[in-house]
C-alpha cells in the first residue's frame, strides 16, 4: 500500500487530497498546524507540525514514516495567501508567506527526499498558484513565493530524476476554498467572467490532477508546473 505524506490536509485543497487518496487505499499522514480536525477522514493519520519550522517538519515526517512506513507519495500543499500594497507588506509578512509557503516546500522535500533516494523511487508535488507564473497585482509576496516553488521543483526535478525521483506542481487558479473567504461575491463574479470556463475551481479538480500526477500514467512526467485554472492564464 502506497503512502502519501501532505501538508494542510485539513481542509480546502489538501483536504479533498486526502480524502481521494485514502478512498484509493493509501496510507495518508497530514501534517498541519491544528493536527486532527473536526471533519478528519477515517483512517488517516493526523500530525501537528508547522511547515515553517525544520525540526517539527522532520519529526512529524520520521513519526509518519515510523507510522505508515516509507514515503511514496509527498504532496506540498499547506499555503497561506495575503494580500495588500507592495509599499504596505511588513517583514513578518515577507517571512510568513516566503517560511510557509516556499519554506515548507523546502523543509518537506528535505525531510522525505533521503527516503525516496534511499527507495530508488519517489514522486514529489506542490501545490503552487498560477499568480507564481504571472503575477498578482496586491499580490506581490504571495507570487514571489509560487514563483520560488516553481523554480525549485524544476530545479529538483532535474536533480531527482536520475534518483527515479518526479517532481512537479499543479498550478491552481481561483479555488473555492477558506482561502477565497477574503473574496466577495462581487471579486468572485469577477473572476468567473474572466475565466474561459465561467467558474472557481473546485478542491476536488485539483486533487484529481494531484491524483493523475502521482501515478504511473504520469510516468514521463517531471519538472513541469500543470495549470488547472479554467483558461484563466493560456
Ligand atoms: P486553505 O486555507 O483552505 O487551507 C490551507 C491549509 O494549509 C490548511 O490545512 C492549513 O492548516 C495549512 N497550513 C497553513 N499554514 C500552515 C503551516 N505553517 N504549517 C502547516 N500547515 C499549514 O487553503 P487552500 O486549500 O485554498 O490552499 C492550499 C494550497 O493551494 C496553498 O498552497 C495555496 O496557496 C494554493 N492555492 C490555492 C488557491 C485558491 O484559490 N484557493 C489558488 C492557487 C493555489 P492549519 O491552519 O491547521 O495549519
Amino acid at each position: 500500500m502506497s503512502h502519501l505524506i501532505i501538508s494542510g490536509g485539513t481542509r480546502g485543497i489538501g483536504r479533498a487530497c486526502v480524502s481521494l487518496f485514502a478512498g484509493k487505499g493509501y496510507k495518508v499522514s497530514s501534517l498541519s498546524r491544528t493536527g486532527t480536525p473536526d471533519n478528519a477522514v477515517e483512517g488517516v493519520l493526523y500530525l501537528q507540525c508547522d511547515v515553517r519550522d525544520p525540526d517539527s517538519v522532520k519529526s512529524a515526517v520520521e513519526k509518519a514514516v515510523g507510522e505508515n512506513g516509507p514515503v511514496d507519495v509527498l504532496i506540498s500543499n499547506a499555503g497561506i495567501a495575503v494580500s495588500g500594497l507592495a509599499q504596505d507588506f511588513k517583514y513578518q509578512d515577507y517571512r510568513d508567506v516566503m517560511d510557509t509557503n516556499f519554506g515548507g516546500l523546502f523543509n518537506l522535500a528535505g525531510a522525505v527526499i533521503p527516503y525516496m533516494v534511499r527507495q530508488g523511487k519517489g514522486v514529489i508535488l506542490a501545490t503552487s498558484s498560477m499568480w507564481g507564473q504571472t503575477g498578482a497585482s496586491c499580490e506581490a509576496l504571495y507570487s514571489a513565493s509560487k514563483g520560488a516553488v516553481d523554480s525549485y521543483i524544476k530545479a529538483l526535478a532535474k536533480e531527482l530524476g536520475p534518483s527515479g525521483i518526479r517532481v512537479n506542481a499543479v498550478s491552481p487558479g481561483a479555488i473555492d476554498t477558506d482561502m477565497m473567504s477574503g473574496y466577495d461575491d462581487e471579486a468572485k463574479k469577477v473572476i468567473c467572467d474572466d475565466t474561459p470556463l465561467g467558474k472557481l475551481g473546485s478542491p476536488d479538480e485539483i486533487a484529481e490532477v494531484m491524483f493523475f500526477l502521482q501515478s504511473d500514467k504520469a510516468s514521463f512526467i517531471t519538472g513541469q508546473i500543470i495549470g488547472a485554472n479554467g483558461g484563466y492564464l493560456i
